[in-house]
């Protein structure tokens, strides 16, 4: 079964409708793929009910970013999501508000911000970026009141930071991280991919091939810290480090699972990927 609310009203009553039912969430803003769809698909197997939203948020979004530009594709999104729920044995409802208004009325004034761990890596490249995805997930949450929330280790800071912001505000939300899914090459997907020729798809294989070998390197526990220095003489990597995976704080001896975690430039298109990695 499927459902489709394009409106933040038609949406709420639907929401008073079920009551106490499990109630998944999968925010994405759409054009969505194979990666998208396996938060989905997990969502569908854990809840009574799972809610896809679909929203470009304009806040997430710096001055100088694709805002404009980003794909919007309703109308195959919900052919894909129907593929899916065609089979599901729990209920798929897409919440996709085509007013930007209904997320954010106007005299909208607040903003979530989780300090710390939002100030590295993706914050210092995009400084109002992490304000803006705490912004809207918390409107989200809050509209749609789920007790379990899906997002992908593709975008592995965003995933500590929605955790901590959960944490913090003492949601009673569960946060599920899932897998990144990549192409048959390695290249994680993204909605992003679309913007590289064939030559920049292929180009962009030493960032997961790059992280791969950090891996590697952890694991044998040889000098990654070398290898990482000389892959940065190349300056389209934005960042290329290893932290540790629950605050994305240094690596020290307590230490139990790290992230190798990178974005390389493609012309305009930056690409992010990252590694979970677990030591002794
Ligand atoms: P987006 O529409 O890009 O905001 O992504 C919506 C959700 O899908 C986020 O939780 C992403 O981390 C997740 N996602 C995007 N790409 C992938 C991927 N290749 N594998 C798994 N999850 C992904």
């Amino acid at each position: 079964m499927i459902k489709i609310f394009t409106t933040l009203k038609d949406f709420q009553d639907y929401r008073k409708n079920i009551g106490n039912a499990k109630v998944g969430i999968v925010p994405t803003m759409g054009n969505l793929h194979e990666g998208h769809l396996s938060l989905l698909k997990c969502s569908l197997d854990e809840n009574d009910v799972s809610v896809i939203t679909i929203f470009v948020n304009p806040k997430q979004f710096g001055p100088n970013e694709d805002f404009n530009t980003y794909p919007r594709t309703l109308d195959q999104d919900i052919a894909k999501i129907s593929n899916i729920a065609f089979t599901a044995k729990s209920e798929t409802v897409v919440f996709a508000p085509t007013s930007i208004e209904d997320i954010y009325p106007s005299g909208f004034n607040t903003t979530i911000s989780v300090k710390g761990v939002t100030s590295k890596l993706e914050g210092a490249f995009r400084p109002t970026h992490f304000d803006g995805v705490t912004t809207v997930v918390y409107r989200l949450f809050s509209i749609v009141k789920p007790q379990n929330a899906y997002f992908g280790q593709k975008d592995f800071q965003q995933c500590v930071v929605i955790k901590k912001m959960i944490e913090d505000l003492d949601l009673g939300i569960n946060f599920i991280r899932m897998p990144i899914i990549r192409n048959s090459e390695g290249l994680a997907l993204s909605s992003r991919n679309q913007y590289l020729s064939e030559k920049e798809r292929v180009d962009a294989l030493i960032l997961s091939r790059t992280l791969k070998q950090i891996e590697h390197l952890l694991l044998q526990k040889d000098d990654y810290r070398s290898y990482i220095h000389e892959c940065l003489s190349d300056k389209n990597w934005d960042y290329l480090d290893v932290l540790d995976a629950s605050d994305l704080s240094e690596p020290n001896e307590k230490s139990h699972e790290l992230v190798v975690i990178g974005t390389y430039r493609m012309g305009s298109t930056r690409l992010l990927d990252n590694r979970v990695v677990s030591i002794l």
